[in-house]
């Protein structure tokens, strides 16, 4: 199956005027929201003027986060076998992509990797499992094995195990979980066309459930599954409004074997007005370049944090991302620095 990817990325390019981003960002610095006219015109941001809407965004993001980038990392702790069909995943029932498949790996395992993301300088060990949503054997799993990787590393654990009921979420904190990661991907309005087996509102239920339940919220989006500029905009105000702390914004690496194959069509300049449209409508929440950076930002990668405050170290769950010490090199040259402050 392929699907259509005509997105709205490069269209009608708009000039607020350099002098009208850094205005933008005193009202926002000064505590006001900026309209969705105002993060739909971001998004049209012409070429020639994406390093002032950048040097207006890093004024949010000094205020929020200094000069601080904070780094993840993930584990597939269960990859493949999923019974849903993202249409961007590559380890949906739908996906013909050969990536590895195995049930959730064992203690050694966890443990092993909760060692590597300590040595790599990560805040966060993402703990993450292809599923609907996990089963007893999973769940208990992470149960036994969270206390003891925080007993041993100083590392937060955010778990993204799928849909969680209120009571699955109620285990998760009780056994030192402190994030859920549960992304929404894209707007209401075009969930169906990139996933058939949940909804949109099942997303929402699950990250209010996770809240409710007094952990953080990880929930993002990826942009370039044929959305539109309105769709993007429409997923940055729903993820503010529903209190999210942390935000990963993947670029679609459109994976062969996957309905959306082939695909992709993001500049770099498209990747850095969607995170500065995000750091303006959301300014005070970790904002993450995540999967997708490597291909899509490629060499303006560095452009990225003027904007976001954080970035996956290592690999994606079934991608490569660049070595750690080109990452730490390039935070390193931008003068920043890698910080583990708590949740
Ligand atoms: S639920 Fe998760 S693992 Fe399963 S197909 Fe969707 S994104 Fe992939």
């Amino acid at each position: 199956m392929t699907v259509s990817t005509a997105t709205n990325h490069t269209s009608d390019p708009v000039s607020l005027g350099r002098d009208r981003y850094q205005a933008m960002a005193d009202r926002v610095l000064g505590g006001e929201s900026i309209s969705r006219d105002e993060a739909l015109s971001i998004l049209k941001t012409p070429d020639d003027e994406v390093l002032d809407l950048l040097s207006a965004g890093f004024r949010i993001r000094q205020k929020h986060f200094g000069k601080t980038v904070q780094l993840y990392f993930l584990m597939n702790a269960k990859s493949g076998l999923c019974p849903e069909d993202c249409h961007y995943c590559s380890q949906s029932k739908i996906s013909t992509a050969p990536v590895p498949k195995y049930n959730i790996l064992k203690r050694d395992d966890l443990m092993e990797a909760a060692r590597l993301a300590a040595e790599r300088g990560a805040k966060t060990y993402c703990l993450v499992i292809s599923a609907r949503g996990p089963n007893e054997r999973e769940l208990s799993a992470v149960e036994q094995i969270v206390p003891e990787i925080k007993e041993k590393y100083n590392l937060d654990i955010c778990a993204c195990l799928g849909l969680l009921s209120r009571e699955q979420a109620d285990r998760l904190k009780a056994c030192g979980v402190d994030r859920v990661n549960h992304n929404l991907n894209t707007s209401e309005d075009h969930y169906a066309d990139i996933c058939t087996t949940h909804t949109y509102a099942d997303r929402v239920d699950t990250l209010r459930n996770v809240r409710d339940a007094g952990m953080e919220m990880c929930s993002g989006g990826i942009i370039g599954m044929g959305e539109t500029h309105d769709d993007v905009v429409s997923m940055a105000f729903d993820l503010r409004d529903l209190g999210v702390q942390s935000i990963p914004l993947n670029f679609l690496n459109a994976i062969e074997g996957t309905p959306l194959q082939g695909n992709s069509d993001l500049s770099p300049q498209d990747c850095l007005r969607a995170l500065a449209m995000f750091r303006f409508v959301a300014p005070d929440r970790e904002l993450r370049i995540s999967g997708g950076r490597e291909l899509h930002l490629r060499s303006l990668q560095p452009l990225g944090l003027y904007v976001a405050n954080s970035l996956f170290v290592g690999d994606y769950l079934t991608t490569k991302g660049q070595a750690p010490e080109a990452d730490y090199d390039m935070i390193r040259d931008l003068g920043f620095e890698v910080t583990k402050s708590t949740c």
